[in-house]
Parts: structure tokens; C-alpha cells; sequence
């Protein structure tokens, strides 16, 4: 079986739409999918009625924007009741947080020489409830100061870079408590990709295991070197950690993440979806 656990779709900064995602993955060769929108389950209801009807497995999946300390981290959660009430007033929270800082955005880009307003950013985002700085890469590739959403990553938005703007998101903790309470399972994105590994050390995942239930790790990521998948494999075993591998899949614009590039093995999905089942969520 090929499984694929980390994708996005237009509903937040990727660009496919959630059917020709799931229609992208089935030619692919793909089984499985999970949708993990950042901040967002809207793409889902689309995603699992595309799979479906082309005979491709679609599992409810988000990721959520978290910090440890002020700095930012993700954490997937999977077979979530979309419903759940504290979940989506926490996402929706997170949502807020995205659009009320695209004003500082604009004034930011302006002072650094780049005039942009929210109204350009908007235009990228389009109806995606969940805008993210790719959407405003966009607005600065189509206004001409850069080339492409990795050269204004690169110049300009990076967390360590001129452009880049802090906003509120949900203290690690209480995420995996509310993917928890909505009968989810919670799995660590990209723990030890370039910006997330100071905050998160193997003593904190270690604690964050045995402590608060985490229940994985996304092991096999294009950001991850061999030695550091050598590493968060043994990391997981110790802990008894769900170890999955994904690719973070965000269509056109973010480059070395092709669908399908990166897989979870099928013991792995298996023992996600009785986990799922145990708590009462939906795989
Ligand atoms: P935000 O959600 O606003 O914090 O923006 C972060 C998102 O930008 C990440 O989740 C990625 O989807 C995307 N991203 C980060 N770095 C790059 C890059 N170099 N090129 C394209 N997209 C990126
Ligand atoms: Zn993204
Ligand atoms: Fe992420
Ligand atoms: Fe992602």
C-alpha cells in the first residue's frame, strides 16, 4: 500500500483543490491520503467524497499551527470529529490570528520597498479560510519583487528574515489535548526540520509522549536527512511512538515535496487507524 499522511490542498496554501488532489494521488498510485489543511478541515468533506467515487482512502486530517515557548511548531492530527467544538474554536482562533496580521504584513513589505496591500494578498488567498504567508509570496511574485514563494521565503518571509511577522498560535499541550478530546490521534510534524529542532528535543518528545499522549512522529520528510530519520526512528521504537513518513505535499510553489515522495508503511497507517478507533474517531 502506498500512504501518504501530510498533504494540502487550496483550502490553505496548497494549489490543487481537494478533488484533483485526491485525483493527482490515484494517478499516482497512491491508497491512502490523509488532507491535512493548516488551521482547517474544510477541504476534507470534498476530499473523501473525490476518493470516493476514484476508490482512494481519504482520512480527516489537520495541521495544527503550535508553539513551544514562542516558537512555532506543527502537530498533525488525524480521524478528528470535524465537529468537535473546543477544537474548531481553537483552529478558528488560529485562523483569526492569520488574517489579523496580514495588515502588518503589507505595512511591513512597504517599509522594506515592496508596496503591497491586503487587497493583494486576498487575491491569492481567494476563498481559502486559512491564508499563510505562501499567499502573500504570491502577491510579491505577481507585484515582481521576487520570483517565485521560495525566493520570497529565501529573501524575505522566513521566520529569520525582514518580511517575517509573529502571530498567535496553540500552546503544543493543549493541541494534543483537543485532538484528543475530538477522538483524534496526534502525530508531531517535521520534529527536526531546520527552525523546529531547538524547540523540540528528544527529552521534550520524550515528555510530550509519556506526559501528554502524543501518539507519533513524522519520520520519513524530505527536510529530514538520513541521519536525522536514523535518529527519530530510534527516538519513536524507544517511545513506542507511531513512526509515519509523509511528504507535506503543497502542489506548485513548494519545491522537493512531491506527492507520494515520501511514504508511512502500511504497519504504521494500521496502527493509526486502531488508535483512531480506540478513541473514538473516525479512520
Ligand atoms: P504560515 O502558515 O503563514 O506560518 O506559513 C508557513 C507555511 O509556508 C508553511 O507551512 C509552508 O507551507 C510554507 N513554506 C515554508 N517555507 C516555504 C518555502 N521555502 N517555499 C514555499 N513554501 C514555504
Ligand atoms: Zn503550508
Ligand atoms: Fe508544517
Ligand atoms: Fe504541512
Amino acid at each position: 500500500m502506498r500512504i501518504d499522511l501530510h498533504t494540502h490542498s487550496s483550502v490553505s496554501d496548497g494549489t490543487d483543490t481537494p478533488t484533483a488532489l485526491v485525483h493527482k494521488a490515484h494517478d499516482l498510485g497512491l491508497d491512502v491520503i490523509a488532507l491535512t489543511d493548516h488551521d482547517t478541515f474544510d477541504g476534507v468533506p470534498q476530499a473523501i467524497e473525490a476518493g470516493k467515487r476514484i476508490g482512494l482512502h481519504v482520512l480527516t486530517g489537520v495541521e495544527m499551527s503550535c508553539n513551544v515557548n514562542g516558537d512555532s511548531v506543527h502537530l498533525l492530527g488525524y480521524g478528528c470529529d470535524r465537529r468537535n467544538r473546543a477544537l474548531n474554536e481553537e483552529l478558528a482562533t488560529n485562523r483569526a490570528a492569520r488574517a489579523d496580521r496580514l495588515q502588518r504584513f503589507a505595512d511591513r513589505l512597504t517599509e522594506l520597498g515592496m508596496p503591497l496591500t491586503v487587497a493583494d494578498i486576498k487575491e491569492q488567498s481567494g476563498v481559502s479560510p486559512s491564508v499563510g504567508r505562501p499567499h502573500i509570496a504570491d502577491a510579491m511574485v505577481v507585484r515582481g519583487y521576487v520570483g517565485s514563494r521560495a525566493e520570497a521565503f529565501d529573501l524575505w518571509l522566513a521566520d529569520d528574515k525582514p518580511g517575517y511577522i509573529s502571530r498567535y498560535s496553540t500552546p503544543l499541550e493543549h493541541a494534543i489535548t483537543l485532538i484528543h478530546g475530538a477522538g483524534g490521534v496526534a502525530v508531531l510534524a517535521h520534529p527536526w526540520r531546520k527552525g523546529h529542532a531547538a524547540a523540540l528535543t528528544a527529552e521534550y518528545i520524550s515528555e510530550l509522549a509519556t506526559t501528554h499522549g502524543l501518539e507519533g512522529i513524522e519520520v520519513d520528510y524530505p527536510d529530514h536527512d538520513e541521519f536525522t530519520r536514523e535518529q527519530l526512528f530510534a527516538l519513536g521504537e524507544r517511545l513506542g511512538l507511531i513512526r509515519t513518513g509523509s511528504s507535506d505535499y503543497h502542489g506548485l510553489g513548494k519545491v522537493g515535496h512531491d506527492l507520494g515522495c515520501c511514504l508511512t508503511r502500511e504497519s504504521a497507517y494500521r496502527e493509526l487507524v486502531a488508535r483512531i478507533k480506540r478513541r473514538g474517531g473516525k479512520a
